[in-house]
């Protein structure tokens, strides 16, 4: 018997996750924003948790380094399903990937008159697939952070990233024009674990669905 190993990432995904956590009596012992360990014990000897960059949990998942893990749909997008399963939305760290542009920016003439537009964003495939559905020529440009900068120095027209409360958009005089799709974070399974190890994972589920906020 080797446990269960759970990859998380610190902030609002922890903190989001806790009470499902605690509905499947798997409190982890210690807090990870305040302690530097990246392997914490739970309350169950047999299940850990690994604490892990946001966009590292799938790779962690895909390779079998965790058993399961909670990664926003963002994520899971970006990185592609294989070797994933996602049994559950948790309907946490809930936002929206939007595309957004300056004030002022005529994202409506820009889209009609057929001509390039600049796109920068983290989410390059999210934004390459949305683009290509409404038939808009798109320059991806990555980045990293501070997305909402690219607009107000002329690195691109628009941007596409998450919003929630829309408060940094308009801090920088951005306005949101459209809306990519609707985000929350959902529970992955390592597809291997989930046939080999059933009897010990299929509970965490149960209990992890038994918790969530009704829709
Ligand atoms: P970092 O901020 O350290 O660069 P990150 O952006 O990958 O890392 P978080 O900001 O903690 O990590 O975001 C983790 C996940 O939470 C994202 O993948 C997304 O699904 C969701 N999320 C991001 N921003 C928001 C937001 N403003 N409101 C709600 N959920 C969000
Ligand atoms: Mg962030």
């Amino acid at each position: 018997m080797t446990g269960i190993t759970l990859a998380l990432s610190k902030g609002r995904i922890f903190e989001e996750t806790m009470p499902l956590l605690e509905a499947a009596g798997i409190r982890p012992l210690e807090d990870p924003e305040s302690s530097r360990k990246l392997i914490i014990a739970t309350e169950r000897p047999d299940v850990r948790v690994v604490i892990v960059r946001a966009t590292d949990v799938p790779t962690y998942v895909q390779h079998g380094a965790a058993d399961l893990g909670v990664a926003g749909r963002d994520v899971l997008l970006e990185h592609g399903g294989d070797g994933l399963v996602q049994p559950l939305d948790l309907r946490i760290a809930r936002c929206r990937m939007m595309v957004a542009c300056a004030e002022g920016f005529d994202y409506a003439s820009a889209v009609r008159s057929g001509a390039r537009l600049r796109v920068a964003t983290k989410y390059v495939s999210i934004a390459r697939e949305h683009f290509a559905a409404k038939g808009v020529h798109v320059d991806l440009i990555k980045l990293y952070g501070s997305m909402e900068l690219a607009p107000l120095v002329g690195l691109a027209d628009v941007i596409v990233d998450l919003v929630s409360t829309g408060g940094t958009l308009k801090a920088n005089k951005l306005v949101a024009m459209e809306e990519v799709m609707p985000i929350s974070s959902r529970l992955v399974v390592n597809r291997a674990a989930l046939k080999l190890r059933r009897t010990e994972i299929d509970p965490i589920i149960q209990c992890f669905s038994g918790a969530l906020t009704p829709a």
